[in-house]
């Protein structure tokens, strides 16, 4: 069997072409959505993402603010920003790009995001109406993966769901929407026991643990679905050669480095069923549900 390769970036176009009619409703009431930024410390990942993400704001006309901070930044300097964006009108969501610096409280930064602005969905207000099943702003990367199952007809209700990691940003999340979408879930994380014999058990595997390639064959079940939320760089032509085809070795000899999953695609393509890749899978989606989420925010609040 070779997977179907589900296509994050043409998903994504989708789900935004859809918001130019929302946003030009906002626009007829004289409403023009807006993202407000906070990027602490030097991490060039975070860079990226951020440039990514309001990148895709002026794609679809939504105003974008991005207030930088030194590595060297407190708390309370990050805090007073977050709180200026909960108080400004031409405001609707607040992105805090995580992980912030070690000298930030981040848990007292996200605290103080306004709930009502929280596009990222990681405010305990927010995660706590979505263990409620009545969900104001659901995390991006969960969030786009269920966009990308039913917009890719597969069904979840009744399968066994396997998410592997639980961290508070993507696992939890994920496993409750799964829940919620009447899957089956089981929880994986460092701690579990023979997990590519739980993993097996999943009709959707869903990877989010930030270890390259490491879902190999042995960990999925034949004719599953598997999804690979993992963003991990590598460097070193070992490491190339065992995670990359021979395509992407071309582009890597030429780069000097190359983005992979959690997923061992070149394996796991034979077993699954369908495999979002690394990238154009899961990336551009938590993009184009933040751009929702914020254009959500911006029609609760005009
Ligand atoms: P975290 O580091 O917060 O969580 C990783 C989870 O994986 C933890 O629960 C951890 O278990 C588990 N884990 C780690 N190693 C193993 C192992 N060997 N066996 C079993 N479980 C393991 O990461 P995030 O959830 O924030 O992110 C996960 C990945 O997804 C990263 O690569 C990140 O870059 C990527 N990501 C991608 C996004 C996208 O838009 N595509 C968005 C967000 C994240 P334990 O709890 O026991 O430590």
């Amino acid at each position: 069997m070779t997977a179907v390769l589900l296509d994050g970036t043409a998903t994504a176009r989708q789900i935004k072409d859809e918001l130019r009619a929302e946003i030009a409703a906002l626009s007829d009431r004289s409403v023009r959505p807006g993202l407000g930024v906070v990027l602490a410390g030097d991490n060039p990942a975070s860079s990226v993402y951020v440039r990514n993400k309001t990148r895709a704001c002026d794609e679809l006309g939504i105003f974008h603010e991005t207030a930088l901070f030194p590595a060297t930044t407190t708390t309370d300097e990050v805090a007073a920003k977050v709180q200026e964006y909960g108080r400004r009108e031409d405001i609707h969501g607040i992105l805090v790009q995580l992980p912030l610096p070690a000298s930030v409280d981040a848990s007292r930064v996200l605290s103080l995001v306004d709930p009502a602005k929280d596009v990222d969905g990681f405010h305990a207000e927010n995660l706590g109406r979505l263990v409620q099943k009545r969900p104001r702003f659901v995390p991006c990367t969960p969030a786009g993966i269920m966009e990308l199952l039913a917009r890719s007809d597969i069904a979840v209700a009744g399968k066994r769901a396997v998410v592997l990691g639980r961290s508070d940003i993507v696992g939890k999340p994920m496993a409750l929407l799964l829940m919620h979408a009447d899957a089956t879930v089981t929880v994986c994380h460092s701690r579990t026991r023979d997990l590519p014999k739980v993993t097996r058990e999943g009709d959707i595997l869903v990877a989010a643990m930030g270890r390259a390639g490491f879902v190999r064959a042995e960990h999925v079940k034949p004719g599953a679905v598997v999804i690979d939320v993992g963003i991990n760089r590598v460097e070193t032509q070992e490491e190339a050669r065992d995670l990359l085809d021979e395509a992407r070795l071309v582009d890597f000899a030429r780069k000097g480095t190359a983005l992979v999953g959690d997923v061992h695609a070149p394996s796991v393509r034979e077993v699954a069923s369908a495999l979002s890749p690394v990238p154009g899978g899961v990336g551009p989606l938590t993009i184009a549900m933040l751009m929702k989420n914020t254009v959500k925010a911006a029609r609760l609040g005009a």
